[in-house]
């Protein structure tokens, strides 16, 4: 057992569930501590997200130092280990997701080992300090610094802000059980609920090949990282969230830092390779059902040759797409060109329109 973690996450779940209402009882809360609480909420939840998940664990876009600083810093606030150890055991569970022994949060062992059990025991004793699968971060100075002085910047920040906002605002007490303590509660279980739940509860429209799935609900607590059946197929994907209706803060600041120079190298995949992948699992789903159905041979093929045909479309549809986009117009025969592109994109869009709802329909039956 780890004493310290196990005292450490009691300690935050009683406070937060016995002495805050009783001491909101007595000498209850202003609009300031809950505005904080706010701030360093999303301070916490945020570097991790965008730092310590989406950047240094899957490399998905490249920082600036300012950014990193940052990052590194709410990710002590966040008392979730340093950056190098989080994102090595992050990248163990992609590499191994749902392997008993290899994924150190495993959600096939069940809810509660990967929402907290396995933090509340030595865990990969043999590994625990061998960051051989982050050599890259290793190079990363402002990583190394956090690590090394993980400690005191846990301190730093865990009681340091609480206990300034305090003084200024006049109430020490308050402010380190809402900001320190509640703060920390609420951040430490939203971020775990990503092992968990995000591998439990939700809809697979990616992958059916492990056990992660998209979650909205839990996008809105997890500043957008609740889409996980996405992320695990496509980990190097900056976005989790990649419809325009998908709640994903942790996209818009990645992008909004890109607009101010403060990050770059943004990597996504292609709306082609998105919808194929939605395209596949429905047709695995559809197969799967039609194993033991009575005409299961002629529905099967039907299937088969249907989503062939949209395979085909959509190839031509995203290749015709990206040839528009490259071909310039300077001269005469090259405008021609264009306009005749453009028409094939027209038709082609048309067709996919039909092929969509056809793939829709046939598939529906078998959700
Ligand atoms: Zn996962
Ligand atoms: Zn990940």
């Amino acid at each position: 057992m780890i004493w310290q973690n196990v005292i450490l996450f009691f300690t935050l779940f009683a406070v937060s569930v016995f002495v805050i209402p009783w001491y909101a009882y007595q000498h209850g809360f202003t609009l300031a501590h809950w505005l904080w609480f706010l701030i360093a909420f999303s301070f916490c939840n945020l570097s991790i997200t965008a730092g310590y998940h989406r950047l240094w664990s899957h490399k998905s876009y490249q920082a600036h130092k300012v950014l990193r600083v940052i990052f590194a810093i709410g990710g002590a606030f966040a008392l979730q280990n340093s950056a190098l150890h989080w994102s090595s055991d992050h990248r163990i569970h992609h590499k191994h997701v749902d392997h008993d022994d290899k994924d150190p949060y495993s959600a096939s062992r069940g809810f509660w080992f990967s929402h907290i059990g396995w933090m509340l025991r030595n865990y990969s004793t043999k590994r625990y300090d061998d960051y051989s699968n982050c050599r890259d971060l290793q190079k990363d100075a402002i990583v190394m610094w956090q690590h090394r002085y993980y400690l005191p910047l846990v301190l730093a920040t865990n009681i340091g802000i609480p206990l300034i906002l305090g003084v200024i605002y006049q109430d020490v007490v308050g402010m380190l059980l809402i900001v320190g303590v509640l703060r920390l509660f609420l951040s430490h279980h939203s971020t775990f609920f990503i092992n968990s739940l995000a591998h439990i509860w939700g809809t697979q429209p990616y992958t059916t090949k492990n056990s992660a799935r998209d979650n909205g609900v839990l996008a809105v607590f997890t500043f957008g990282e609740g889409y996980h059946n996405f992320h695990h197929i496509f980990e190097n994907d900056y976005r989790n969230g990649v419809r325009w209706w998908q709640y994903d803060p942790t996209k818009w600041l990645i992008k909004t830092c890109a607009w101010l120079g403060l990050a770059d190298k943004l990597r996504s995949v292609s709306d082609l390779r998105i919808e194929l992948a939605r395209a596949k699992t429905k047709l695995a789903i559809a197969q799967q059902r039609l194993e033991t159905a009575p005409n299961g041979v002629e529905s099967k093929a039907r299937l088969t040759a249907e989503f062939e045909r949209l395979a085909q479309t959509l190839n031509d549809y995203y290749h015709t797409k990206t040839q528009l986009l490259e071909t310039k117009y300077d001269t005469m025969m090259k405008q021609y060109e264009h306009s005749l592109i453009k028409l094939k994109l027209a038709q082609l869009k048309l067709e996919l329109k039909q092929r969509r709802r056809h793939w829709h329909l046939l598939t529906k039956q078998y959700a």
